[in-house]
């Protein structure tokens, strides 16, 4: 059996052993699995020009600490007991504490209240 997979860009789906894969800077890009590509992205693509677009489009977007950080702490807080203080924070983002405050700072102003995080 074929294994298929879709392209970002387009939608169409193609076998998956004619993928054109690769990473790209993302801010809002963390792995539930690996944190070693936080701030990445993982990007199919069905042809090599379409890997070109879609790199495109992500070196055009801003990458910005403070998303990635807000999407490290998202992390540890959905996942594994729940963080009762900045300093369990610290030990599981591995981030320091005025990372942590910039983080939540600038998610507390990109997000009104009531909206789904
Ligand atoms: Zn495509």
């Amino acid at each position: 059996m074929i294994r298929l997979d879709l392209c970002d860009l387009c939608g169409a789906t193609f076998p998956r052993d004619d993928a054109v894969r690769g990473y790209v800077p993302d801010s809002s890009s963390v792995s539930r699995r690996n944190d070693w590509y936080d701030g990445l992205r993982l990007l199919t693509a069905c042809r090599a020009d379409h890997f070109a677009e879609l790199r495109e489009t992500y070196r055009r977007r801003p990458y910005t600490e403070e998303v990635l950080w807000a999407a490290k702490i998202t992390r540890a807080l959905t996942q594994g007991p729940p963080a009762l203080s900045v300093v369990d924070l610290q030990c599981r983002t591995g981030l320091h504490e005025p990372e942590i405050r910039r983080a939540i700072a600038w998610h507390n102003s990109h997000r009104g209240p009531g909206a789904v995080p």
